[in-house]
């Protein structure tokens, strides 16, 4: 059945996100047939950890009957209606309502989209709008970071700092999207020994003396840059950038497309830090992964800002089809209640402490392990040729692929990241995993790392 379906994927399925010329030469050889907990079944059989949570998306894991019967039940009363001018539905106002409860401070309104891209798409154009409205249409360039990355439409590709990304959408790049240091310590060259993300905050600081703070309109972060390898800010950095937005009138974007739901042990990844953002783009864990479903969470002061600014011959012209589909919304609602039931964020905060120090007993046994990053149940591990100096090994031996590969054969799913010379392994389960699957994990990830570190005969 894998050679049947591989030969037919070659032809009909142009793959996301791949090497095109290897997927197409090989085929795809993992073929997902079921799912259940935490656990991905493929096509014989062969059972795996779902490390990644599938895309960093799945929180609530695998398989659940309830959701199952939640979007039956939607799609025979209302599959679709939508939500334009002065039509509406329960559905899209309960989860509306829920996400102000659970969102920290005043971020109360909410226009959904089908995912995250589409999210930040739309908080971009919100914060132009905005701009206009107050008749400042100058001010509209997006300040983002290096290493992060919130999608792939053209608008979110701009704002993406990440080479790869970036590289095929351009040039012509879309205009006014500019970019500063991600506060990644361990690699900070300018300021050894490590800054606490000093560096990084100047560098925000530089870019908007630079550009004018006249002509931007609003920085944007994720909690955690998960797609650039998991990178923790330190303690304080989120708070200086709420700073900086203060003090020179921009607003602060939260991206929580991975980080929210529950991911970092709270339901939003701000609460860490202690920090409310203007804007926040949400995706992924809002229903985790059941069906498409994003949206972008604005504080209730700027919503009525924009009312007032708004005239009756202006019109918020930004939605799409499916902009708070109701079995989409139906289905967020069922996971957001299976999340509260479990207190599955409690569980991602319970257990960041023991899946920490798995981490760190692997780093200490291995010599290629440099670093570990994590908070609550999103962690990843940098390798290197040599701990003191942190050399990092030459992309050619695709270290980071390596481990993934050999995770894969025993049954663990990670994800491998190489930028600009950093070989990473990343790790999100399932926010329902257990201690015990949490020592299996570590058991597969610490035997993977073993294997190509004795093969690099480090
Ligand atoms: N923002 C972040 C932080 C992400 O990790 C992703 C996807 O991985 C996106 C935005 C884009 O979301 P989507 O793939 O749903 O468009």
């Amino acid at each position: 059945r894998v050679k049947s379906y591989s030969e037919k994927d070659r032809k009909y399925h142009l793959h996301p996100t791949t090497p095109l010329k290897a997927n197409f030469e090989q085929g795809p050889t993992v073929f997902m047939e079921r799912g259940e907990g935490i656990y991905l079944y493929d096509f014989e059989g062969k059972k795996y950890i779902d490390g990644l949570a599938s895309l960093w998306n799945v929180n609530i894991g695998h398989g659940r009957k309830e959701i199952a019967e939640v979007a039956k039940e939607q799609i025979e009363k209302l599959a679709y209606s939508h939500s334009f001018n002065r039509f509406s539905h329960d559905k899209v106002v309960q989860l509306a309502e829920k996400v102000a409860s659970i969102a920290p401070g005043d971020l109360n309104v909410c226009q959904f989209t089908s995912g995250g891209s589409e999210s930040n798409e739309s908080a971009f154009k919100l914060v132009r709008h905005y701009f206009q409205l107050k008749g400042m249409p100058a001010k509209n360039k997006i300040l983002s970071r290096y290493r992060g990355y919130h999608g792939v439409s053209l608008g979110a590709t701009g704002a993406t700092g990440i080479p790869a990304f970036r590289q095929m959408a351009g040039p012509p790049m879309v205009e006014g999207f500019i970019h500063a240091k991600a506060p990644y310590c361990y690699r900070c060259e300018s300021c050894q020994p490590e800054c606490n993300g000093e560096c990084a905050i100047d560098s925000i600081l530089n870019v908007i003396r630079e550009e004018g703070p006249e002509t931007i309109a609003a920085i944007i972060v994720e909690p955690i840059q998960g797609a650039g390898g998991v990178i923790v800010p330190p303690q304080g950095y989120m708070k200086k950038v709420r700073e900086i937005c203060n003090q020179y009138g921009l607003l602060m974007i939260a991206d929580e497309v991975i980080t929210g739901f529950g991911r970092t042990g709270k339901w939003f990844g701000m609460q860490r830090e202690d920090v409310v953002p203007d804007i926040m783009t949400v995706a992924k864990g809002i229903t985790s992964g059941y069906i498409p479903l994003g949206g972008v969470v604005i504080s209730e002061k700027l919503h009525r800002e924009m009312v007032d600014l708004s005239d009756q011959s202006k019109v918020f012209a930004h939605g799409f089809t499916y902009s708070g589909h109701p079995t989409a919304c139906a289905v967020a609602m069922k996971n957001i209640e299976i999340m509260e039931e479990e207190k599955l964020p409690e569980n991602a905060y319970n257990l960041e402490g023991f899946f920490r120090e798995g981490l760190e007993a692997i780093k200490e046994s291995s010599p290629i392990v440099g670093n570990v990053m994590s908070r609550g149940l999103i962690a990843s591990l940098e390798f290197v040729q040599d701990k003191d100096s942190k050399k990092a090994f030459d992309p050619s031996a695709q270290v980071a692929q390596r481990v993934f590969e050999s995770a894969l054969k025993r049954g663990l799913i990670t994800r491998a990241i190489a930028i600009d010379h950093t070989d990473i392994i990343a790790m999100c389960p399932p926010l329902n995993i257990t201690k015990e699957q949490i020592s299996d994990l570590l058991q597969i990830l610490e035997d993977s790392v073993q294997e190509v570190s004795k093969k690099l005969s480090v």
